[in-house]
């Protein structure tokens, strides 16, 4: 078996469009798993990479963490697919599997280096780095491919293999459930899954949001109230009413006044990642025992777990389905804001 030459999107530069090109796509070995790539979701962190937000870019890059696909081969040790399955892949497609957080299944800690789905060093092919889902194939070690339940919309699932694991892994952690009263911050890509994701946990969910148009919306996503954060009188009648807040707000935001939604006790939770460093103020999180805190997608086991959830109570992304000649006119619109609530590509649409 040698590598395969396949289509994909991607840019050589930040400050230039993407476009057509071809990538190599690794022979495939004896764990591995070779899909066509049916539909892939647009993260702000694909945006992020693209405009180089956190230095490091390795270019040329062909972003897409939030793949889909049908199986086309199997390795001859792969027992969990079969040519013709669904299989997705997300942000994690290698980790060393054998330090203390591998172990645990969380391999975005992973100490020797997780590698992700696309813009890491490619462990299989020296020198190379790997390409993510704006491309027609995918290969990946069968422990870290998804088993893709048979969501009626599947198009609109994509979003969950990143937006979706982001954030109900702190979700779980933070203990969501009836008991908790869960804030949303930033409804986006991330943030609407979010709502629906703590509702269907049982939690009275209520947003925070910059958008007026955001705030109708958000009802009708699911949540029980709606803050619009530029009104005073909205925000202090929110205060010391959170157990939990998933912050998603991609740009640089004052975190400060989020803190003092919390009851006591209470954590707020970053899951955003603005390029710029967040100020807090020591009052703001000692005056009530408050946590700052932080979470990174989540680990393949509990991935998994979140696609069988969602499955189970109906849950996918809102989503604009685009062709991927497309794409860059979805970047400048994700830039703006101007999306409900997900991008997500039509791989038949590359040809
Ligand atoms: P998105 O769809 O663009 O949503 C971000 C939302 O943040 C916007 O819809 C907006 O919500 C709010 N926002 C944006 N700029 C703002 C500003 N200047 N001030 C206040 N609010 C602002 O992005 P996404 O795909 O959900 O991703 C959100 C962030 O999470 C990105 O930084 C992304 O890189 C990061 N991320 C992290 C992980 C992880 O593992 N930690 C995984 C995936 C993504 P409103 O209109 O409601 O205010
Ligand atoms: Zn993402």
């Amino acid at each position: 078996m040698s590598t395969t030459t396949v289509k994909a999107y991607g840019t050589s530069a930040a400050d230039k469009p993407l476009e057509a090109m071809e990538i190599k796509r690794r022979a495939l070995k004896a764990k591995d798993v070779a899909f066509e790539i049916l539909y892939c979701g647009i993260c702000h962190s694909d945006l992020h990479q693209i405009k180089n937000d956190f230095g490091g870019t390795m270019w040329p890059i062909v972003p897409g963490h939030e793949i889909v696909g049908r199986v086309t081969q199997i390795g001859s040790e792969v027992s969990n697919f079969k040519v013709g399955d669904l299989a997705a892949v997300g942000c994690i497609v290698d980790s060393c599997g054998h330090c203390e957080h591998c172990e645990e299944s969380l391999e975005m800690f992973c100490e020797n280096g997780v590698t992700f789905s696309f813009n890491s060093p490619d462990t299989y092919m020296e020198g190379e780095h790997t390409y993510g889902g704006f491309s027609k194939t995918y290969v990946c070690e069968e422990k870290y491919t998804l088993k893709m339940p048979a969501f009626e919309d599947l198009a609109s699932a994509a979003p969950l293999l990143c937006a979706g694991i982001t954030v109900y892994s702190p979700l779980r952690h933070w203990g969501a459930g009836p008991d908790k009263k869960v804030g949303v911050l930033g409804i986006g890509g991330l943030g609407h899954l979010a709502i629906k994701i703590a509702k269907a946990m049982g939690s009275e969910v209520t947003v925070f949001t910059t958008s007026p148009a955001k705030v109708e919306d958000a009802k009708r996503l699911g949540a029980d109230k709606a803050v619009l954060s530029t009104d005073e009188a909205q925000m202090k009648a929110a205060m010391g009413s959170q157990d939990i807040i998933i912050d998603t707000v991609s740009a640089k935001h004052d975190v400060n006044q989020y803190l003092g939604m919390l009851k006591v006790d209470g954590s707020l939770v970053l899951v955003g990642l603005p390029p710029e460093a967040l100020e807090v103020g020591a009052f703001n999180v000692v005056m009530g025992r408050k946590s700052f805190s932080g979470s990174n997608i989540g680990g393949i086991a509990e991935t998994q777990e979140m696609l069988d959830f969602c499955y189970e109570h109906n849950i996918v992304a809102e989503s604009e389905i685009i062709t991927m000649p497309e794409v860059n006119e979805a970047f400048e619109r994700l830039e703006k804001g101007d999306v409900k609530y997900r991008f997500v590509i039509d791989m038949a649409s590359l040809n």
